[in-house]
Formats: C-alpha cells, sequence, structure tokens
C-alpha cells in the first residue's frame, strides 16, 4: 500500500492523460514539421493543445506559449534569453526562496558578474515587499518571482511585484516561475498577470508526465533563445517537438479546469484536517507559513527536536511517501534553504517535513497518516538528546546490546 502525499514533487499521471498520449506513441508518430498529409493530424495536434493551454493562461496569443522539456528549462530560457537580449543590464532581482531552476541560475550569474539581489521573506515565508521595491534599480533587467514556494505553499503576490516593477520602469523584465501554481490557483496573463512577461510551468506537477513543460513570452519581450536549433516553436527553441506529452499535457490542464474548485475545496479539508491534527495531537510542533496565503494542497509541518530523514523513513516503512524540507538526500547536510530564509529555528528547521496532497488523495489515507505521524515522533523523540534536553531530563540510558 502506498499513500502518496508528495505531489509538490510529481503527480501520478491522470489515467485520462495516459489514454488521449498512446495513438502519438504509435500510430501518429510523424514529425509535426513534416510536409506531407500524414503529419498534419499530428501537427494540428500540437497546435490544438497550444491554442487551449494559451486560451486557459490568458495569453492574447498562442504563439506566445512554447512547449519545453520541464520548468527547469523554461526558467533557464527566460532567464538566459532576458539576459542576452539586454546586454547594458546587470543587475537581477530574485527571492531568497526560488527553486534551484531560478536560485541555481541566478548564482551562475552572479559568478559571471551579473548583480543579484536575493530578496528575503519573514518567518511566515511571505516576501519582503519593502525590499523589493528598494532593490529596484537603474539598471536592473529583470525580476524573477516564484507565485508559490514548493515547500512551504505561500503564495507571493505576483500582481502587485510585477504591477511596481513595470510602474517604476517598464523596460524591467518580469518573470514569474508558476511550476506549483499551475492548474492550482488562477492565472491570468491577460488580467491579474498582466505585468507579467514571461512564466513558466511543467506538466508533471498536474497529472501530465515528466518531460513536458511550458513558457510563456509575452510577444514583444526582449528574450532571445535560449536552445538553438531548428525553427520549431517560432524559432523560439529548437527540437522536434514532443507531442505524445504536449497532447498529454493539454488533457491535464483540461482535467484540472474541470473540476478545479471541487479539488481545491477537497484539498483544503483534508489539508486542514492533517494539520488541525498535528497541532492538537503533537506537541513542539508548527505550521511553516501558516500565516501567510497558502496554496491548498500543502502542509509544511516543523516537528521540534528531531530530524526529517528520521520521520521520513518511518513514514516510508509504512508506505507513507512525504519528503523533508532539509536537502540532506541529496548529498548535503544543509537544510533547507527557504525554511533557513524564514528563520525557522534550529531545531524545527531539521525537523520539517512536507506533505502535498493531489485530486486523488482520499480521506482514508489522511486518517492513516493522523493515527501513524504522532506515534513516529513520539518513538523518536525518545532517542533525540534535544528532546530531553528541552524537557530537562537527563539522558536515558542506550540500551545493552548482549551477543
Ligand atoms: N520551480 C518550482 C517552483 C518547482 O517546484 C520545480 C520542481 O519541483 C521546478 C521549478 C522544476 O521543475 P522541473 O522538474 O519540471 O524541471
Amino acid at each position: 500500500m502506498t499513500i502518496y502525499l508528495d505531489n509538490n514533487a510529481t503527480t501520478a499521471i491522470a489515467p485520462e492523460v495516459l489514454e488521449v498520449m498512446q495513438p502519438f506513441f504509435t500510430n501518429e508518430y510523424f514529425n509535426p514539421s513534416s510536409m506531407y498529409a500524414a503529419a498534419q493530424p499530428v501537427r494540428n495536434a500540437v497546435e490544438n493543445a497550444r491554442e487551449y493551454i494559451a486560451g486557459v493562461i490568458g495569453a492574447a496569443q498562442a504563439s506566445e506559449l512554447i512547449f519545453t522539456a520541464c520548468a527547469t528549462e523554461s526558467c533557464n530560457a527566460a532567464i538566459f534569453g532576458a539576459i542576452r537580449a539586454n546586454p547594458n543590464r546587470r543587475h537581477i532581482i530574485t527571492s531568497a526562496v526560488e527553486h534551484p531552476a531560478v536560485l541555481e541560475t541566478c548564482k551562475e550569474l552572479e559568478h559571471q558578474g551579473f548583480d543579484i539581489s536575493y530578496i528575503g521573506v519573514d518567518r511566515q515565508g511571505s516576501i519582503n515587499l519593502g525590499d523589493f521595491v528598494r532593490s529596484i534599480r537603474k539598471d536592473t533587467l529583470l525580476a524573477a518571482v516564484m507565485h508559490v514556494n514548493n515547500e512551504t505553499g505561500v503564495v507571493f503576490p505576483i500582481e502587485r511585484l510585477a504591477r511596481v516593477v513595470k510602474e517604476t520602469d517598464p523596460a524591467i523584465l518580469f518573470f514569474c516561475d508558476a511550476t506549483q501554481s499551475m492548474t492550482k490557483l488562477p492565472i491570468n496573463l491577460n488580467g491579474v498577470f498582466r505585468n507579467v512577461d514571461m512564466l513558466a510551468f511543467s506538466g508533471h506537477k498536474f497529472h501530465a508526465p515528466k518531460g513536458i513543460g511550458g513558457l510563456y513570452i509575452r510577444r514583444g519581450t526582449r528574450c532571445r533563445t535560449f536552445l538553438i536549433g531548428g525553427h520549431q516553436e517560432f524559432g523560439k527553441r529548437g527540437g522536434t517537438e514532443n507531442v505524445p506529452y504536449i497532447v498529454g499535457m493539454s488533457k491535464a490542464i483540461e482535467l484540472a479546469a474541470a473540476t478545479h474548485n471541487e479539488d481545491a475545496e477537497q484539498m483544503k479539508r483534508l489539508r486542514n484536517k492533517l494539520e488541525d491534527a498535528f497541532l492538537q495531537q503533537i506537541p513542539n510542533v508548527e505550521i511553516n507559513g501558516r500565516g501567510a496565503e497558502r496554496m491548498p494542497n500543502t502542509l509544511n509541518v516543523a516537528v521540534h527536536y528531531i530530524e526529517g530523514e528520521g520521520i521520513l523513513y518511518q513514514l516510508s516503512e509504512l508506505g507513507i511517501c512525504a519528503s523533508s524540507g532539509s536537502a540532506c538526500t541529496s548529498g548535503s547536510l544543509e537544510p533547507s534553504h527557504v525554511l533557513s530564509a524564514m528563520g525557522v529555528p534550529f531545531t524545527a528547521k531539521h525537523g520539517s517535513i512536507r506533505f502535498s496532497l493531489s485530486r486523488y488523495t482520499s480521506e482514508a489515507e489522511i486518517d492513516t497518516v493522523i493515527t501513524e505521524f504522532p506515534k513516529i515522533v513520539a518513538r523518536l523523540r525518545l532517542l533525540s538528546p534535544y528532546w530531553d534536553q528541552a524537557n530537562n531530563k537527563p539522558r536515558s540510558a542506550l540500551p545493552v546490546i548482549t551477543r
């Protein structure tokens, strides 16, 4: 039995998505750029998907949307494309809590001599608006800010940030990494997001396969081609289009749109149930980002005095998939840069666990976690010297191992 609560990492492919992809792996395998009649339906499938997705996000023209391999590519294409097209400006604004797709790209640019302002967040994970505004300079070329944080689910006020950038200097480009919010929160590039020039997303976060993403580039935006090659994607991204995945991503967006409100309600109810149970049943826990506007599917719980890896291991033994805030699994013992930026204390940021729900998450699954999680925490705290210290208890003797 698997209880999958790591949907901010990736999601299960919806059966309906798999179904519409199938013909493009078999009979409809033609290259969409080929001129013969057999390729026409394939080309049509790509363009229909583009038109549909562009319409959902409020793009004025379908050609403003290009397909990429993932959000990481979209973020790189937006940032490197912007700096190549604007060589006279050398300053970029971003937040300290971006995904590595943006943060590491900015660090690389810092090595190349660019000046980067990393805007901090408060204890709830909300971006410091004053610092953001004050960081805008005459040589700022780009502001790159995520819509929703992947670790905490905290929503950033993209409308305000993009508006202030454009009111200060319309020549500054605004890029938004919407990887976590796409299909979960409204995105309207013709309305609330009208000051956003570029926007990235990724299919595998909303029940399409891994390996397909999108990048919106508003018409007229100064952004050079990142992946240079053939003339695909209006010359903005070389490489033969991944037709089955494009068709699948479009279907996934259609499915999400059909049930968006009910899904959001359901996820929020279950997330809150889990959150309330933790707060009631476990001493010394807090919810990271609770005081900020949050996406309905995300719960980041800080369990003081124990290690996230220990919790994850014990959850995993029960078939429960979640993720830890720390980067230990990637071979580093550094705690999460997001929780560090929020000022989460040492004893909690090492024990932070993220549960992220999807529309497939059931109440029975949440109830199982409510039963098991407090038991895991209690067991691990028995072994924790920090917990003993916090409770002024002398360290209990370690069990004697006899042969
Ligand atoms: N941006 C955010 C906010 C993310 O959460 C992720 C993935 O976790 C990415 C970018 C990168 O997405 P991809 O795996 O499609 O490259």
